[in-house]
């Protein structure tokens, strides 16, 4: 997940984050779009509960408050339930708004500190990309642990008897702690990998060349 951000194309942007965003956020280009109705953040199920909801953010990202938006909890919180997208009447692709947001935050380092969806988003890709399949065991565990040893030990207590019952019915397999099995092609999945990252950097700096 993510590349470097190289300081000198950012300086470009001093001033003009909306340029910033339609060159290096995900479906950013879509931004300038925005009428502020206000649709979005009324259909919302999440939206009264965040600091800032996506007409907000909008509406931010417009008035040059860079340092904000990308250092709010914000876009971490979109559960990309499609609500907003259905009802836009501009048709923005608001929910790859607010994720492409939170992945260009992350590659700037300004995700606040202890952000409960990094940290899990973190783990997820991290256990996928290992072999190429999620290790459910692995990432369950991780998850537990992952507010320290003593936390971890009281949630696996307290879970015992659903584990249990997942043993008995073989539903789970301890063995995948120890390794775990993978994709056939685990080089090829890699490569892949590999190549959608330099693609991915290749479409920024072009935009950003261009903008
Ligand atoms: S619904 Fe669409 S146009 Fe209206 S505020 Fe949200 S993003 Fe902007
Ligand atoms: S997709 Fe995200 S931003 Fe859009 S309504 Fe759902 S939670 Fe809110």
């Amino acid at each position: 997940m993510g590349g470097g951000i190289n300081p000198a194309m950012i300086e470009k942007y001093r001033n003009n984050f909306l340029h910033e965003v339609r060159d290096n956020v995900e479906e950013g280009e879509w931004v300038k779009m925005c009428m502020q109705c206000g649709v979005c953040s009324g259909s919302c199920p999440l939206g009264p509960y965040w600091d800032h909801p996506p007409q907000e953010i909008f509406q931010m990202i417009r008035a040059n408050k860079r340092e904000e938006v990308l250092s709010s909890n914000a876009m971490w919180m979109c559960t990309s339930c499609y609500n907003c997208i259905v009802r836009c009447p501009r048709e923005l692709p608001i929910t790859h708004i607010m994720h492409g947001l939170a992945h260009y935050a992350k590659r700037l380092g300004l995700v606040p500190k202890g952000q409960p969806t990094f940290r899990f988003a973190e783990k997820f890709w991290d256990n996928l990309t290992k072999k190429g399949r999620v290790n459910e065991l692995k990432l369950g565990v991780s998850l537990y642990f992952l507010d320290g040893f003593v936390e971890g030990t009281k949630v696996a207590y307290k879970l015992k008897m659903i584990g249990y019952n997942m043993l008995r019915t073989k539903r789970m397999n301890m063995l995948e702690l120890v390794g775990g099995h993978g994709i056939k092609d685990l080089k090829g999945f890699h490569a892949m990998l590999k190549k959608a990252r330099e693609l991915e950097d290749k479409r920024i700096a072009n935009n950003a060349s261009n903008g």
